[in-house]
């Protein structure tokens, strides 16, 4: 058989479904935690794919995927079917998703991309965005193992029998302090929050302030993967069938991590949970999805004290991604209106009309560019840093 005809077949096995696809040495692949890719065809070193959408109502932009075999090669690769790539082109991993560096190669619409790959590298990983998985998440508890303000549960699994992990931070098993109650991944897509998550818990967790105080006054509780599925399988999530994750707060939930958290919070005495955060990113590119924000709900008191965090949180800020309070979304803006809710309650939509609580809210953080600032696991750690002691600066006062 020729190499043509090799690659004719595994083209024609890709189309059928197929994870896998190779043409001479070159093999592109998803079949790791978190992949996402369908492959139309590998000719030499050009390829061709697009994001597999799964159970996604109408289009959306994850995607994740592994070369191998194209060691001092330039790989030439196009989406087929919509323009999938960020502001900062592909995310690239040479050692196996340890580390990412932004390619910052795409053409102008947005839809391929060439990127040379290092003579000694036998795999590189390219993403929409840099992935945050289960594993990111056990390397940062593993360097709090020893923390007695640390504790970590399962809030409940999940229809493919995952554990759905649950975070206890700061005054932990004190049932008498107020609860901050942190999410992130309604999404499963938008890892970003998954670093943000990291930085606000880090900050709590950390010797000295304002992680003393804020361990002295409040319980925080964590759910850094509500669709836990999603993040390891590498779904989109947004706009999922029959129900996105972040629509399921009212009526019977459809999935069982929103469930879990309704049940959860619903057992507690009016006003022990304080304040609910829900971690999100935006759109994939361009205006309004290249600035930090928070989106505001239509529960009036709660914007108010959202947007009064937000002003603290824009005066102390210290880390490399720029939050501008101006840039808030409140309802009845943009997308977020009541429209947009009618297929059902949001998680901090929900929360924020629970009796006693001081406020809950969503923030986006860009995948690639913030403000002008690259977006990294440290920077968007950093804003978790800084989002930590604006909280203890608004709740303590
Ligand atoms: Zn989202």
């Amino acid at each position: 058989m020729t190499r043509r005809e090799l690659a004719r077949m595994a083209a024609l096995s890709a189309a059928a479904g197929g994870l896998r696809a190779a043409s001479g040495d070159v093999s592109v692949d998803c079949a790791f935690p978190g992949g996402n890719i369908m492959v139309d065809s590998i000719e030499g070193a050009t390829v061709s794919l697009r994001q597999d959408l799964r159970d996604t109502a109408g289009d959306w932009f994850y995607w994740h995927f592994r070369v191998r075999g194209a060691a001092g090669r330039t790989l030439a690769v196009r989406f087929t079917r919509s323009a999938v790539i960020g502001a900062r082109g592909p995310a690239v991993s040479l050692d196996r998703g340890l580390s990412w560096q932004w390619s910052e190669t795409a053409d102008a619409a947005r839809q391929s991309f060439t990127y040379a790959v290092p003579s000694g590298s036998q795999e590189a990983r390219f993403c929409m965005t840099i992935p945050y998985l289960e594993s990111n998440l056990r390397a940062f508890l593993k360097r709090y193992r020893r923390s007695r303000f640390l504790r970590t549960g399962v809030l409940c699994r999940t229809a493919k029998g995952r554990s759905v992990e649950l975070l206890e931070a700061g005054a932990v098993g004190d049932e008498t302090r107020p609860v901050i109650l942190l999410t992130a991944r309604h999404h499963a897509c938008e890892s970003i929050a998954g670093f943000t998550l990291e930085g606000l818990l880090g900050a709590v967790l950390d010797a000295g302030e304002p992680g003393g105080r804020l361990r002295r006054n409040f319980r925080f509780l964590a759910v850094p993967f509500v669709d836990k599925d999603g993040v390891e399988d590498g779904d989109q999530g947004k706009n999922r069938r029959p129900r996105d994750h972040n629509r399921d707060y009212s009526g019977a939930s459809v999935h069982a991590s929103p469930a879990a958290i309704r049940k959860l919070v619903g057992s507690w005495p009016a006003g022990r949970l304080r304040f609910a955060l829900d971690l999100h990113c935006p759109w994939l590119r361009g205006a309004g999805n290249e600035e930090i924000h928070f989106v505001g709900g239509p529960a009036k008191e709660s914007w108010a004290r959202i947007e009064r965090l937000a002003a603290v949180l824009e005066s102390i800020q210290t880390g490399p991604l720029p939050f501008r309070a101006r840039n808030n979304l409140p309802f009845g803006k943009s997308w977020n209106t009541a429209a947009n809710t009618s297929q059902g309650k949001s998680f901090s939509g929900w929360a924020a009309e629970l009796p006693g609580i001081w406020a809950a809210g969503s923030l986006e953080i860009p995948y690639a560019n913030a403000g002008g600032a690259v977006v990294t696991a440290d920077a968007a750690r950093a804003l978790g840093s800084d989002l930590a002691c604006s909280l203890g600066e608004v709740l303590e006062s």
